[in-house]
């Protein structure tokens, strides 16, 4: 055995929760914290030298600040990960959140500072050297500011959204945990439920698990649509009190981009299912099956006598380093340290959280990824999948603090590049036909997530929240306009569907960010685009790397321009993605055409 499975987090903060070194850093945090807010509060703008100094100060001493925060509440949730059940992780969580609140302030009184001043006096500060690099984040800061009302009311507002918007999320959680499905003499988590019925072979059961799904959430859905009409209804009032009644303006300004990108984006998805549709099709008829039903969708098409090959941890090793290395030396030496200095916990051992993450270490300059490894193609790829995202931040880890905060939908491209070139590696490698067909299920699986699952959540979220500006919708409604988002999406390519989804889907449910949909399309696409043009040209690391280095330092579209030379607003960008899923599609059709009766 060369690599160990289990992380080391000593070299974060040596001695675990009780360690003196997270002591000190957290109390370094909290003396500095007031210290800066002091600093912005009696900030003024002068034309002179030690004005400007004064607030690179500021905004250094605040990205200081945010990085020990990140630091501090990265390793706290990683002994959380390892051991869920920890006791002492709660108190320490809320110490490092109420310090947060509190640098949350300074941003706030930042940003005012920053409206304040006028055109010519803004561009004269930003102009200064200093502030080069991060005069992007500054513009944005200030443009972004513009709206914000009076420091009185805004505090006032988030002290009210912790018992509304988070409320309500909360409130969502704690249904969640009442729920019990049950099965045969067993009563199945929300999740061991979910579990069974998109990947249990058998095609009985996962209809029968799948029904008793669908009644244990309507009991509950009179509760989850007052949930869900709650929170949507104190955002929509907190915008308009922010003079706007434009819902997709918040989502697309955290995400960077144009509506005409979006609208692009969607356009293309609308015209391309038919490889999809023909896809479902064909999947149905292997399973002896004229159209598959919803939770059909994901479950494996086995033929002839398919054994699943496994890799151990160290062949993953091998295998992800060796394909990482063809397309870029520096993603493979970054993926090798990973393995080498511990930075990776894929041991399969009770107490672990489901799930899997990067984290960044903004102070130790380095990241931990948290999985849990089964030796199947999934997880090699989820095992390269995070270390894509470990490869963005280690290119990124030497820009200042705010240079790194790059939005969700680019957030995926490095990971989701990473997981596209072992997984046609994986596919490449494969001899028998078998292996080569349920590698390619997987793989377009993956797509109909994107192009209509995904969808289904965008088309119902939007319908729902322009309708939600009319009043309050019943549970009837809401599965009502679910069920017609999920039919476009999967272009009726289905027997059933899961008109109750805007309940059992938790992603609608966060608070802190709506809309959280797209960008996963979004971040699917955009990384394929990449991919197809670093197979077409020569040298393209150097490239690659300049691109994720300006991930926070532009607007999407601007950084696809620059880099790709592509217009995200016009259609041909997107459909050379979609054309690649019709490449697999062909193939996956062709390889099984001899399987139908
Ligand atoms: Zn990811």
């Amino acid at each position: 055995m060369t690599y160990s499975e289990q992380w080391d987090l000593e070299t974060i903060f040596k001695g675990g929760l009780a360690s003196p070194a997270l002591e000190n850093r957290l109390q370094a945090l909290g003396q500095q914290i007031p210290v800066v807010l002091k600093m912005t509060s009696d900030w003024q703008f002068v034309f002179d030298e030690p004005a400007f100094e004064q607030m690179q100060a500021i905004t250094t001493q605040l990205q200081q600040i945010e990085s020990g925060l990140k630091q501090t509440g990265s390793f706290v949730n990683m002994i959380q990960s390892v051991d869920e059940r920890n006791q002492q992780v709660a108190p320490m969580m809320d110490r490092i959140n109420q310090l947060q609140n509190t640098a949350r302030q300074i941003d706030v009184l930042l940003t005012k500072k920053l409206v304040a001043l006028t055109t010519e006096q803004f561009e004269t500060l930003v102009s200064q050297p200093a502030f080069a690099p991060i005069q992007f984040n500054l513009r944005e800061k200030r443009q972004q500011g513009v709206d914000l009302l009076d420091e009185q009311t805004e505090k006032l507002l988030d002290q009210l959204a912790l018992d509304g918007l988070q409320g309500w999320s909360d409130h969502y959680d704690t249904i969640v945990a009442e729920t019990q499905i049950p099965y045969l003499d067993q009563t199945l988590s929300a999740g061991q439920a979910q579990n069974k019925f998109e990947s249990d072979p058998d095609s009985k059961v996962r209809e029968v698990v799948f029904k008793n799904w669908q009644q244990t959430w309507d009991r509950f859905s009179p509760m989850l649509a007052d949930t869900l009409n709650h929170l949507a209804g104190f955002r929509l009032t907190t915008y308009q009190a922010h003079g706007t009644t434009d819902f997709m303006k918040k989502p697309l300004e955290y995400n960077r981009m144009k509506p005409a990108t979006l609208d692009a984006m969607w356009s293309v998805v609308s015209q391309n299912k038919a490889p999809l549709v023909a896809f479902l099709n064909r999947k149905a008829a292997l399973m002896g099956k004229k159209q598959l039903a919803w939770q059909d969708t994901w479950a494996p098409v086995v033929v002839d006598d398919f054994q699943m090959t496994k890799k151990s941890y160290d062949e993953a090793a091998e295998f992800i380093i060796a394909h990482f290395r063809d397309f870029s030396p520096k993603m493979a030496a970054v993926a090798q340290t990973a393995f080498e200095k511990r930075w990776i916990e894929a041991e399969d051992r009770p107490g672990k959280q489901p799930g899997g993450y990067m984290t960044d270490l903004p102070e130790t300059n380095d990241f931990r990824i948290f999985m849990t490894y089964d030796g199947t193609p999934g997880g090699v790829s989820t095992l390269a999948h995070e270390l894509g995202h470990g490869f963005h931040t280690m290119m990124i880890n030497q820009l200042p603090g705010w240079r790194q905060d790059y939005a969700m939908n680019v957030a995926e491209t490095a990971s989701t590049l990473a997981e596209l070139i072992v997984v046609d590696a994986t596919v490449n490698e494969a001899q028998d036909r078998a292996t080569k067909i349920n590698l390619l299920d997987q793989k377009i699986t993956n797509a109909i997530d994107m192009f209509m699952n995904i969808h289904a959540r965008y088309l119902f979220e939007h319908r729902f929240y322009e309708m939600r500006q009319q009043g309050l919708l019943t549970p009837d409604d809401l599965k009502g306009i679910m069920l017609s988002a999920q039919k476009e999406a999967y272009a009726d390519a289905l027997t059933d569907y899961d008109p109750l989804f805007w309940a059992d889907k938790q992603h609608f449910f966060f608070d802190d960010v709506p809309f959280y949909n797209f960008p996963y399309t979004f971040g699917y696409l955009f990384s394929m685009g990449i991919y197809a043009k670093a197979q077409s040209v020569p040298h393209f690391e150097a490239d690659y790397i300049a691109l994720l280095q300006d991930t926070a330092n532009m607007s999407t579209e601007e950084l696809a321009q620059k880099h790709l030379g592509v217009d995200l607003t016009q259609p041909a960008f997107w459909q050379a993605a979609a054309d690649s899923i019709a490449k697999d599609v062909a193939l996956f059709l062709e390889l099984t055409a001899t399987d139908l009766d």
